[in-house]
């Protein structure tokens, strides 16, 4: 629990003695664009902010406003997604663009309230809008925020639990107070990636050091308390990369109820081993049925590609077959399609699979 002695005042007030903005610059900094703090929040949720910069950027410029991106085709948001991961933000991204421009007349909700009901939208990215963009009094809560609330007040509840984030969320009202909340989440935001760092705090040169019960106590690194690990689910992937004369390829859509769903993929059978090999996968039952066996020959196997997801774990082989005949589309919607190789651009990949064709040249030297 919290310690009694523990003064949100100093907090706050070395804080924001400490703050410039310019310490830290990014393009959405000091922004009061609801739809661009918006954007760059979505965008970098689980994602670092050198990866996710440049994709703020294009997104601003193919979609400057909300009611621009609540137009687009959502291939040409997939595809523009690429690489980013965790899809079902730039699924949400979409609705919740929808949903300001049909029900909202093209303006965001000018309340927390208001802005947690969009889809997508949790309490940080709420709190983030409502206060940069509108004013409001509401402090944001992060990772960052948990490290930097539970040290300074020396307070060991686990952040992972659900009453534990309301714990931390009333923390960070207090030590929010009544100071203006863009400038002090915009402080506090920086503190964290700048000075109440994860592993190597500079507690040396930290403002609010003398108030800091974590480094008094010693036990700086053994906060914030998280909750029980969650388990990692290990999976394997074996793609069919299959071809034809005519450098044409087998591509299917990923299903919804499964990660990475809508984007695009060789077909795919999902086994319990990285080892199994090719005559194993004819016999399961994820083999497609419009592919037949005896007419494909295998030109090689690639080595295992890994990715690492916040519960899972892929690993993935590429098996790269040829086709004696060619290639023909199954009926839609069930496809596999056949998709020419000068054509891939204009799919949305998962990462693992543009880590396996940059690796690879799919020429097969009929
Ligand atoms: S003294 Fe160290 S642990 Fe405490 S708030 Fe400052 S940087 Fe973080």
């Amino acid at each position: 629990m919290a310690i009694a002695n523990v003064s949100w005042q100093h907090f706050r007030e070395e804080l924001l003695a400490w703050y410039r903005p310019e310490r830290r610059p990014m393009p959405w900094k000091e922004e009061t664009d609801p739809y661009r703090i918006w954007l760059s929040e979505i965008i970098l949720q689980q994602t670092r902010v050198e990866q996710g910069w440049p994709y703020f950027e294009r997104f601003v410029t193919a979609y400057p406003t909300v009611t621009v991106l609540a137009a687009a085709e959502d291939d040409a948001v997939m595809k523009l997604w690429e690489g980013l991961g965790y899809y079902s933000r730039a699924r949400n991204l979409l609705k919740a663009a929808r949903t300001v421009a049909d029900e909202h007349g093209g303006k965001f909700p000018a309340t927390y309230a208001g802005l947690l009901d969009l889809p997508g939208i949790g309490p940080y990215t709420a709190a983030a809008v409502a206060s940069f963009a509108f004013g409001r009094q509401v402090a944001v809560l992060d990772g960052n925020v948990f490290r930097i609330l539970a040290r300074y007040a020396g307070d060991a509840t686990p952040t992972t639990t659900e009453p534990g984030r309301k714990h931390f969320q009333q923390l960070a009202e207090r030590a929010l107070g009544e100071v203006p909340a863009a400038r002090f989440n915009q402080a506090i935001m920086d503190f964290g990636a700048l000075v109440c760092t994860p592993k190597q705090a500079d507690c040396a040169r930290c403002p609010v050091a003398s108030g800091c019960q974590a480094l008094a106590q010693d036990r700086v690194y053994d906060l914030p308390v998280k909750g029980k690990k969650t388990t990692v689910r290990p999976r394997y992937f074996h793609y069919l990369v299959v071809s034809d004369a005519r450098d044409r390829y087998l591509l299917e859509q990923r299903p919804a109820g499964d990660i990475w769903q809508s984007l695009y993929q060789f077909p795919l059978v999902e086994t319990d081993s990285v080892d199994t090999s090719l005559e194993q996968l004819i016999q399961h039952t994820d083999w497609p049925a419009t592919l037949d066996p005896t007419r494909l020959r295998q030109l090689r196997r690639s080595g295992v590609y890994r990715h690492q997801l916040s519960h899972q774990t892929i690993g993935a082989v590429f098996h790269v077959l040829a086709s004696h005949g060619l290639l023909a589309p199954a009926a839609p919607p069930d496809s596999p399609m056949v998709v020419p190789r000068d054509e891939f651009d204009r799919y949305a990949l998962p990462r693992i699979i543009t880590r396996f064709l940059e690796d690879t040249t799919l020429t097969l030297g009929f």
